[in-house]
């Protein structure tokens, strides 16, 4: 029976997506990058260049946060996984799942930050598709979109090398404590949450060279980011906590809920994998830009497969994806 952890990104969606559903197809690629990459979208090569492919869905509560809504995220989220995978996010399809007795004002609302967005990052929405089901059926709007990118040198997750420097492209965890602050109308202020597009920076630093890898941060946070590269890439990550930046009101939200920052999902914020030559450029380059002025070097990539986490009262400990649930519809 499907749970709330099978859609929650950490291990338990992990065990659906190998052991359920990927044995039932056995065509999984064309001719670059397929299904049993499970990386951040898929590839088809045409010539020289890389027609880069992913799609998500989006059952973000509340609809509205602070520092985005569902429209904003379904364009952010697909365009980033574009983005890390060293693609320019081109074009875009959306699928509206409506309920019966939405106010129009509220999709028009949703509709318009998904044109501004889709508009300010030269982004085509070439089509898509409306459906609505009975009121009661689903809460207010899922969206489901597709992306289309385009590059002519793949980025995965398996191109992390041992002796690359890790850094994080800003403070993590902004957007999960974003959406329970809002739900829970708990006696925290609110943050705003990170939602936006990450290929302004990403130009930037694929231009300096060096850049090996990138991912989002998304469901699961840094700790299921760093995991896939370890297992992909077969490498071991030694990391230090007291270099990864956390704002106050996400620890303070952590202590009150018993989360660790480090699980909690951005839409924001990126992991780089760079080699050391490149470190100082890469890191200043992201400093500059308004989105990475809170970059930092947090860790390095080692011969070995396991991630390890250096805390800051000087113990090591395995950093590894938590099982279950912490928040559902998160995004
Ligand atoms: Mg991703």
């Amino acid at each position: 029976m499907i749970t709330l952890a099978h859609g929650a990104g950490g291990k338990t969606t992990e065990d659906l997506i190998k052991k359920i559903i990927m044995p039932k197809f056995k065509i999984r690629n064309v001719n670059a990058l397929g299904l049993d990459a499970l990386d951040d979208g898929s590839a088809i090569k045409s010539g020289k260049t890389f027609f880069v492919f992913t799609s998500d869905s989006y059952i973000v509560k509340p609809l509205f946060f602070k520092g985005g809504d569902i429209g904003k995220l379904a364009v952010v989220g697909v365009a980033n996984d574009l983005s890390v995978m060293g693609a320019k996010p081109i074009a875009m399809h959306l699928n509206l799942i409506l309920e019966e007795g939405l106010d129009s004002s509220v999709f028009e609302k949703i509709l318009s930050s998904i044109g501004k967005t889709a508009e300010e990052q030269g982004i085509a929405i070439l089509g898509g598709d409306t459906k609505v089901m009975e009121k009661g059926k689903i809460d207010q709007i899922a969206i489901s979109a597709f992306g289309i990118g385009v590059t002519s040198k793949l980025l995965t997750d398996a191109d992390v090398k041992p002796g690359d420097d890790i850094i994080v492209s800003g403070g993590v965890g902004e957007h999960e404590a974003s959406i329970l602050i809002e739900r829970e109308n708990i006696g925290v202020s609110k943050i705003k949450s990170d939602c936006a597009p990450l290929q302004d920076m990403v130009e930037k630093i694929l231009k300096i060279g060096g850049v090996h890898a990138m991912k989002d941060l998304t469901r699961g946070g840094l700790t299921m980011a760093l995991n896939e590269w370890s297992e992909k890439s077969k490498i071991g990550l030694n990391i230090f906590e007291k270099t990864i930046p956390v704002s106050k009101t996400v620890k303070s939200m952590c202590r009150i809920y018993g989360f660790d920052p480090f699980n909690l999902a951005c839409e924001g914020r990126m992991i780089i994998a760079v080699e050391s030559s490149k470190t100082r450029i890469v890191l200043k380059t992201l400093k500059k830009t308004k989105l990475g002025k809170n970059a930092s070097v947090i860790g390095k990539a080692v011969e070995g497969g396991e991630v390890v986490l250096n805390t800051s009262v000087g113990g090591r400990k395995l950093l590894t994806p938590f099982e279950g649930v912490m928040l559902p519809r998160i995004c």
